[in-house]
């Protein structure tokens, strides 16, 4: 077995035992870097293999000389790029970015860092985020490794792809809307976006901030619990971080859901749904039974409520988020200009795509004062009623078991032409993210064009544990073909 092959932990524990070293293991990555990443565009940035291998002699003396005990310590991980790196260039792949290197990190991948990652690179992405198939990056698009005709989905589809195609062990996507579940879903990886407050933002560029979190993706459920609770911790930087007791996930992998509720809303498997994604779905659901869980079809409600409060939202936030690149403190600044005014102007016009452009003007205009009732207000009433049907829905049932997106992967080209046609492929993952919940996608299947499909299990706030054990005694009992 290559040793990009192994899972993540599975990695870790042959560097701790001496059996793979740790710039073995950087040098593998960089050599299926070396043979893919021509064709699939998983990386913004790789690092020069000189930094790379001065960080893995670090590790490795470390872990020789007993202070690094992590399980991922010496592992080769890769990191989407709207997360602050000290001294590695961030583009959020924009072009107002294209300069960008922070003097610091953001405080998940310092917290990877301590666990003894060894960073290879910084992940492909839509453009701030804003995008479910990484074809709005600046930066080109990122190709699915299961079919180079198709998306990987986004906006960490630069994440997932990289792990898709073992250009990294595992990697850290963020998710706004479900941008670490969707082309976690589209590429055959598993992926977590935890509790909103579980892993600190502080070094994300933000989106939506009430609703950006940062969160694993990677080859399986143990490894994702591990990498996430290398990640969490509070974050005083972070006004929004919790301080929660409960961060030990990997106590969590236990294959048993005997006598756990699941409910399975039946206003997400209507029109919309693409047969296949839905036969996948049912059959999972049917594995979970098979080893004790209590399923039960019930009624969600809002359903149709969720894609424009988010949009509303998320593109609200974002308008003011992005206010500060001006071209004055950092990253691109226009040529030519005349004047203060003209250099913002020209500056923002060069410097941010279509899609950034267009959130910054729906979210400018539902802010603005004859509008901010008729639009913001609503969306924020809608928000508290979505989360209050969640709430609902955990007095009965310890998760809610859906599908991940609607399709498989769309082919490249198709989706960008029609906008509003791409928000509605949101459906599944945005009411988590309104709620603040965690959820985790992980592959069940595939379709007859032999592109995966994702099954997705949400929880009520703080029982991330509970989707854990779920996923994973999905994967322990399914079959070959899911
Ligand atoms: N597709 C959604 C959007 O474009 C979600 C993106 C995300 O989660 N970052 O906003």
């Amino acid at each position: 077995m290559s040793i990009m092959s192994l899972t993540a932990v599975e990695l870790g524990k042959k560097i701790k035992s001496g059996e793979i070293g740790v710039a073995e293991a950087a040098k593998a990555a960089l050599e299926e870097i070396r043979n893919c990443e021509e064709q699939i565009n998983s990386y913004v940035t790789v690092l020069e293999e000189e930094t790379i291998l001065a960080r893995a002699e670090e590790v490795q003396k470390q872990i020789d000389s007993g202070v690094l005990d992590s399980p991922l310590a010496g592992v080769p991980t890769a990191i989407k790029d709207n997360m602050c790196t000290k001294g590695i260039l961030t583009t959020c792949s924009s072009k107002i970015l294209g300069n960008f290197v922070p003097s610091y990190s953001a405080e998940a991948v310092r917290n990877l860092e301590k666990a003894g990652a060894v960073i290879i690179g910084k992940t492909n992405m839509d453009e701030f985020a804003m995008g479910s198939t990484t074809e709005t990056s600046a930066y080109g698009i990122t190709r699915n490794p299961h079919n180079k005709g198709h998306v990987p989905g986004g906006s960490s589809g630069g994440s997932c792809a990289a792990v898709a195609a073992c250009e990294c062990s595992y990697a850290l996507g963020s998710d706004t809307g479900g941008s670490i579940r969707q082309p976690s879903s589209f590429c055959g990886v598993t992926g977590i976006k935890p509790t909103y407050g579980t892993v600190s933002r502080y070094g994300l560029i933000a989106y939506g901030s009430s609703l950006d979190q940062i969160g694993p993706i990677a080859k399986d459920v143990t490894d994702c619990a591990t990498i996430l609770e290398a990640i969490s911790s509070y974050d005083k930087k972070d006004s929004t971080s919790i301080q929660r007791e409960d961060l030990d996930f990997t106590s969590a992998l236990v294959a048993d859901v005997k006598g756990m509720k699941i409910g399975i809303p039946r206003d997400y498997f209507g029109e919309g749904l693409d047969s296949q994604v839905k036969a996948a779905i049912e059959k999972a659901a049917g594995v979970l039974e098979e080893n004790g869980a209590l399923l039960e079809e019930f009624d969600l409600s809002l359903v149709e409520y969720a894609i424009p409060a988010y949009y509303v939202i998320a593109s609200a936030e974002a308008s003011s988020n992005l206010s500060r690149f001006d071209g004055v403190k950092y990253g691109y600044r226009t040529g030519d200009y005349e004047g203060l005014h003209h250099m913002y102007k020209k500056t923002r016009s060069e410097g941010f795509g279509p899609e950034v452009k267009r959130r910054i003007m729906l979210g400018s205009f539902v802010l603005s004062s004859g509008y901010y009732d008729a639009y913001y207000l609503k969306a924020l009433r809608t928000k508290a009623l979505i989360k209050k049907a969640f709430d609902q829905a955990f007095e009965r049932y310890d998760m809610i078991l859906a599908p991940a997106a609607p399709t498989t992967a769309p082919k490249i080209g198709e989706s960008l032409s029609d906008p509003i046609k791409m928000y509605l492929g949101d459906i599944y993952t945005i009411s988590v993210n309104l709620a603040g919940l965690p959820g985790i996608s992980i592959p069940c299947g595939r379709d007859d064009k032999g592109l995966p499909i994702g099954m997705q299990l949400i929880g009520d706030c703080f029982q991330e544990k509970k989707i854990i054990r779920g996923a994973y005694t999905f994967e322990q009992n399914r079959s070959k073909e899911q």
